[in-house]
């Protein structure tokens, strides 16, 4: 499923971030950068141990929750990597709105600031930290789409889904902005 927004598109597919070939893909990351399972655990398999001597080089203190640093794509296909911090679900009612929706924005600010015309996503935050999927769907698609409204850019931000349960989350919001 795709959707255009001005020169932009958002678009929707259901496999593993680290096939995609566009110029940065988005991990979810733990506040330390110290590496996981899920989603992080697989992007550093097929990136190769640069990914991880570049975060403790440049960034030895880690990247605070709701925020994300950037690092080159390693054996990837992509050229960069921006690890994103999402917050882990507490019942709703600590932040994790805004934690989650400023990870996700500071992934299309550094697009800009690294000139990146594609990128890809997972749902950041809805495995091993527990947000809810159809809650974070809405975070990051109305985030995805208020910053490709407001700038235009990148040209491309897909949402690259690992389960039936994520695509038809991310599916139904992204229908509904469409109505
Ligand atoms: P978090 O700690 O932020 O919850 P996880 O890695 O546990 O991160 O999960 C985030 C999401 O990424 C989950 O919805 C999970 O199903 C999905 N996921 C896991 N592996 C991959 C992959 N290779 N490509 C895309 N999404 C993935």
């Amino acid at each position: 499923m795709l959707v255009q927004f001005g020169d932009c598109r958002i678009e929707l597919c259901q496999g593993d971030i680290t096939e995609q070939e566009v110029d940065a893909i988005a991990n979810a990351a733990n506040d330390l950068l110290a590496g996981g399972g899920g989603v992080d655990g697989a992007i550093h398999r097929v990136a190769g141990p640069t990914l991880m001597n570049e975060t403790r080089t440049l960034y030895p203190d880690g990247c605070p929750t709701g925020s994300a640093v950037a690092t080159t794509g390693g054996r990837l296909k992509a050229k960069y990597v921006f690890h994103a911090v999402g917050p882990i679900w507490d019942g709703g009612q600590q932040g994790e709105a805004k934690l989650l929706e400023s990870a996700y924005r500071t992934c299309l600010e550094l697009c800009r600031e690294h000139n990146c015309d594609s990128v890809a996503f997972p749902a950041i935050s809805t495995g091993v930290y527990g947000y809810p999927m159809d809650l974070a769907a809405e975070i990051a698609l109305n985030v995805a789409r208020n910053f490709v409204v407001e700038y235009n850019s990148p040209k491309l931000i897909r949402f690259v889904l690992f389960s039936d349960g994520a695509s038809g989350a991310f599916a139904r919001v992204l229908e509904s902005m469409t109505e």
